[in-house]
């Protein structure tokens, strides 16, 4: 684990850990495992006494930085208690999962530094254990068989404010029940002809309660269990099974699973008292969602995103996918602080894009290395510097840490400079390169700027300056010239051109598709209309030679410019390719309509 992670804050689940291990909850336990049906254990036999959090994704899409959270906070609880983090595949619906999920979610907890160890499961894994547990409930009373159509159980199910009606087919015995589940796990039924409910009280007050569905039938072919099973546990029935089997001590999810918790709580407690389950049993704790400024976390508007073809795939830098971060620039470091840094709560509360960004440019401005970029050249050209020659200059690899040495970049009589730099006539305030003024170039020597080149339309085409032979920086004397403006640039000799990506954010309002001031009160908008165009501009630089070897997933602050890593996909040493990962300070909006 990164030496950066800052020692941890205490919030309401430690506390809550910390209760629980002083009062010795976990340290009876005998066994790590559940046994299992066949008399196998299900899981981790290993460090009973241990605490257990877990990372539960259903792979029906990719990660996004939400999940991250979540990650950060799950694996970071095991780590900081010596206790373990199990990554399990919460696949228990047959129709929307994936291998390729599986594969890329494995993939990005790695990429933010966690290691699960042995604990890698899957809730499909579990199938037969659910399925003697259902029928345990229905042994006890527990559960039943309904045959109702499903708009007669909706019908049924009651309102806020309404209790619901008992189902006719609720009274059936257990031997009818038993019988016509087994019939239902051997694929007599078409999908919806029944259904496996609860049975709990139709009238709670709590509509999760009113009896719910433990299992329904779905002639469906599933990833990892393939056509075994045509009967599949409902989520909210095979969570808590999953986690008790697993010796979860703490399962923590976002708040809107708080109206489950009774449930959870029931199917655990009821199975436990038929022996089947080892006490202490987990316990759930909600902490609210992360929500963030100018992006979109939640798979479905992703998945439109990605097939609409708004942007270039899953990975596409501009998405918050953990794969598009990862592209980005960003760093498991840089997430890792973000987490740390809004801690976590249970008031839902939308944090500030520029908190994000903040924390990776703290991360980078630590880890990458300074080199010089000119991402709109225009030519500078010393006309009284000899034709031909060149010499070097030295320029700090990173200014905090001296120990990175320096590394000599060439200085010839035409260089690149950004067009900005140069102003024919200077607004007031202005220090930069306009007739008459002189600046040092960054590293190099002092310049007297004395004219410009320009088209017939009027563009400047190369502006014109003369050097101080005695002004290089780092030799006696230079530091007695004064200017205001110092300015990078690179030998146009040199330098080569390189693709450069620059980034924006992916929608121009904070909260996208949300109401706009003065918007007619019947207006709907869509996410889709705030996006915003510029996001991804592709530009030609002029880069410093250091430059060109760089791997892919380098990173480095181009001075003036911000911080950018070399494309995983696209670039390759001797032929990079960069993205922007983000400014240097915030400047969204200026320059924004
Ligand atoms: P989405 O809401 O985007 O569709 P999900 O909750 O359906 O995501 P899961 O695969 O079920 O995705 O999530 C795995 C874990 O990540 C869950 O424990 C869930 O609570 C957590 N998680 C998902 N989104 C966020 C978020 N925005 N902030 C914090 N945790 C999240
Ligand atoms: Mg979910």
């Amino acid at each position: 684990m990164s030496s950066s992670a800052p020692a941890p804050v205490s919030n309401f689940i430690r506390n809550i850990i910390d209760a629980d291990l002083a009062a010795g909850k976990y340290a009876q336990r005998r066994w790590g495992g559940q046994p299992g049906p066949a008399g196998t254990h299900a899981a981790a036999p290993q460090d009973p006494a241990k605490i257990r959090t877990r990372f539960p994704p259903e792979p029906n899409g990719y990660l996004h930085f939400g999940h991250a959270k979540s990650i950060c906070l799950n694996f970071g609880l095991a780590r900081d208690y010596g206790g373990a983090c199990h990554l399990r595949f919460d696949d228990t619906n047959p129709e929307k999962e994936e291998r390729e999920y599986v594969d890329s979610i494995v993939d990005a907890v790695k990429w933010l530094g966690f290691d699960w160890g042995e604990n890698l499961y899957y809730a499909s894994n579990y199938f037969d254990w659910m399925c003697q547990f259902a029928e345990y409930l229905i042994t006890a009373g527990h559960a039943y068989v309904d045959s109702q159509s499903a708009e007669e159980m909706r019908a049924n199910r009651g309102t806020l404010s309404e209790a619901g009606k008992d189902s006719p087919f609720r009274s059936r015995s257990v031997e009818e029940n038993l019988e016509l589940f087994r019939r239902m796990k051997a694929g007599e039924f078409p999908d919806g002809a029944h259904i496996l409910r609860a049975k709990i009280d139709m009238a709670s007050p709590n509509i999760n309660l009113r009896d719910p569905a433990i299992y329904r039938i779905r002639h469906a072919t599933h990833h990892n269990t393939g056509d075994k099973w045509c009967v599949y546990p409902m989520y909210t029935y095979a969570h808590p099974i999953e986690d008790a089997l697993e010796n979860i001590t703490h399962s923590i999810c976002t708040l809107e699973f708080e109206d489950q918790r009774p449930f959870y709580d029931w199917v655990l407690a009821r199975i436990a008292e038929g022996g089947l389950l080892q006490k202490p049993l987990p316990q759930q704790i909600e902490f609210a969602r992360l929500n963030l400024t100018y992006v979109v976390l939640s798979k479905r508007k992703l998945i439109q995103l990605v097939e609409e073809k708004h942007v270039d795939g899953w990975d596409d830098p501009r998405l918050p996918t953990l794969v598009g971060g990862r592209r980005r620039g960003y760093t498991p470091e840089g997430f890792r602080l973000f987490t740390d840094r809004i801690g976590v709560s249970k008031a839902d509360s939308l944090i500030e894009y520029t908190v994000f960004e903040d924390c990776m440019r703290e991360v980078l401005n630590e880890s990458a290395e300074r080199r010089i970029a000119v991402l709109d050249p225009l030519k500078l050209i010393i006309d009284n510097y000899p034709e031909g020659e060149e010499e070097e200059c030295h320029a700090p690899n990173h200014p905090l840490k001296p120990d990175l040495g320096k590394r000599a970049v060439p200085f010839s009589r035409e260089l690149w400079i950004e067009r900005e730099d140069f102003q024919e006539t200077p607004p007031k305030g202005y220090h930069r390169l306009y007739p008459g003024n002189t600046v040092r170039l960054r590293y190099g020597f002092v310049v007297k700027c004395t004219g410009c080149d320009k088209d017939e339309a009027g563009n400047v085409t190369a502006v014109h300056c003369e050097y101080f032979a005695d002004s290089k920086s780092g030799t006696p004397g230079a530091d007695n010239y004064k200017t205001k403006g110092n300015i990078h640039w690179v030998s146009a000799k040199h330098s080569y051109a390189c693709e450069v990506r620059l980034y924006d954010r992916l929608f121009l309002r904070p909260n996208p598709g949300g109401r706009r001031e003065g918007d007619a009160p019947d207006l709907e908008r869509g996410f889709l209309d705030d996006i915003n165009p510029d996001s991804k501009r592709l530009i030609a630089a002029q880069l410093e030679p250091a430059l060109k070897d760089a791997q892919p997933e380098d990173r480095f602050q181009f001075e003036r410019h911000g911080y950018f890593v070399a494309d995983r996909k696209d670039s390759a040493p001797g032929k990079p390719v960069f993205n922007r990962t983000v400014t240097l300070k915030d400047s969204w909006g200026k320059g924004q309509s």
